[in-house]
């Protein structure tokens, strides 16, 4: 129970209470050996933290004062115990329970590929400067990236966001700052772009390498980079380029797609976890289809190349999918999969995804332009999907142990 919540389970903020720190080699019985030691002086407990690290552990345990007189005897009773057990302990009295936390609850997951201790002075010291203060640290994966989530308390989300995200451009690290909160864990729904985020590839320049003309494309594509074309004269002028196409082809670009490392864990975790999992493309269905029955994805969406006779016409059918059409269809599947806008999370690493991401109550920026990297929520730099998991607090450990148990 919190201590800023009153009720009747509420610590007198004046009550003598003591602290009870545990430090030495882990093994089996140290907490049952201390709390048995304890019971003898019929305190109650407010408190129990306990640490392992490197086979090493803190057990810090917050309790009552024993009756009067019998501090003195409690206090040597521990010491001894802990001497017999090669532990090492200290006792400190003081009143009432843990300082309540702050106002102001977010989560900052930081990811490091290492995790350099600069890194960490610099995020540490940024939470600091920003009003907020570090309740708890905790590591949720050491693969394929070092990634520990820290409990800030004391400053809104939004502006620990804006003091972190500039800084950890700056030292190589991502930053993700979201909101603490049951809302977290409702987020029930992941719509992902495609072509360089589920998969390593664009699929147009796959189509153009059959077609002979992955030149003239990347030219269409740099003309739209530059601004000179929308996305949808660029699709509409790189589909041209693949007219008279055999559609045969497309099974030979099915093949040659290449998925992003960690997408399968990614999908897989997420499908377990309950989430619904799309995806959404300037691409084409002819590819997005068949990734969605390979991994079993609840919705996808992208254009339709427009296939007469068994050659491609250079045409691309039915609704088009462009930067507002993402974020159009984020929406709609939202709306199918009965989840609320806020509770989605959105991917993506292009210029067209920015609605998407905005649009979404955590967008993702993966190794994406500056530009979308700025703009959105958070930012992974690191080349595995599954990293996004440890954005939405899923631990490394859960991930292998979901695992192991379906191999059973
Ligand atoms: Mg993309």
């Amino acid at each position: 129970m919190s201590a800023e919540q009153t009720s009747s389970f509420d610590v007198p903020a004046d009550l003598p209470t003591l602290l009870v720190k545990i430090f030495g080699k882990d093994r089996p019985g140290i907490t049952a050996g201390l709390f048995d030691t304890l019971a003898a002086f019929s305190v109650d407990v407010v408190d129990i933290e306990q640490v392992v690290t490197r086979g090493r552990m803190v057990l810090c345990a917050l309790v009552t004062e024993p009756d009067r007189g019998l501090e003195g005897e409690l206090r040597s009773t521990v010491h001894s115990w802990a001497e017999s057990m090669k532990m090492q302990a200290e006792i400190i009295s003081g009143l009432g329970d843990n300082r309540p936390r702050g106002l102001g609850r977010s989560l900052v997951t930081v990811l490091g590929h290492p995790l350099t201790a600069e890194a960490t002075a610099a995020v540490a010291a940024r939470i600091t400067r920003a009003g907020g203060n570090i309740d708890r640290i905790f590591r949720l994966a050491k693969y394929p990236v070092t990634a520990v989530e820290f409990a800030v308390s004391g400053v809104e989300t939004e502006p620990l966001r804006t003091a972190l995200v500039t800084e950890a451009a700056a030292l190589g690290v991502d930053v993700a700052v979201v909101a603490a909160g049951l809302h977290r864990r409702a987020q029930r729904l992941v719509v992902m772009d495609v072509d360089s985020t589920l998969i390593q590839d664009e699929v147009i320049e796959l189509f153009a390498a059959h077609a002979g003309c992955a030149d003239k494309v990347a030219e269409v594509t740099a003309s739209a980079m530059r601004g000179e074309l929308d996305f949808e004269q660029s699709l509409h002028a790189r589909v041209a380029l693949l007219a008279g196409l055999d559609a045969s082809v497309v099974d030979k670009v099915r093949n040659e797609v290449r998925l992003t490392p960690g997408a399968r864990t990614l999908i897989r975790t997420l499908k377990r976890l309950g989430y619904q999992v799309g995806v959404v493309s300037g691409g084409f269905t002819q590819v997005t289809d068949d990734l969605r029955d390979r991994l079993g994805l609840d919705f996808a969406q992208a254009n339709t190349l427009e296939i007469v006779d068994g050659k491609l016409t250079g045409k691309v059918t039915g609704e088009i999918v462009d930067r507002a059409g993402k974020a159009r269809l984020l929406r709609r599947f939202a709306a199918e999969a009965g989840v609320p806008l806020a509770q989605t999370v959105a991917i993506g690493d292009g210029a067209n995804d920015l609605d998407m991401l905005n649009a979404a109550g955590l967008g993702v920026a993966f190794n994406a332009k500056p530009v979308v990297r700025e703009a959105a929520h958070t930012a992974v730099n690191v080349p595995f999907l599954d990293t996004v998991l440890y954005l939405l607090g899923v631990t490394r450990e859960e991930v292998e142990a979901a695992d192991t148990h379906d191999e059973e």
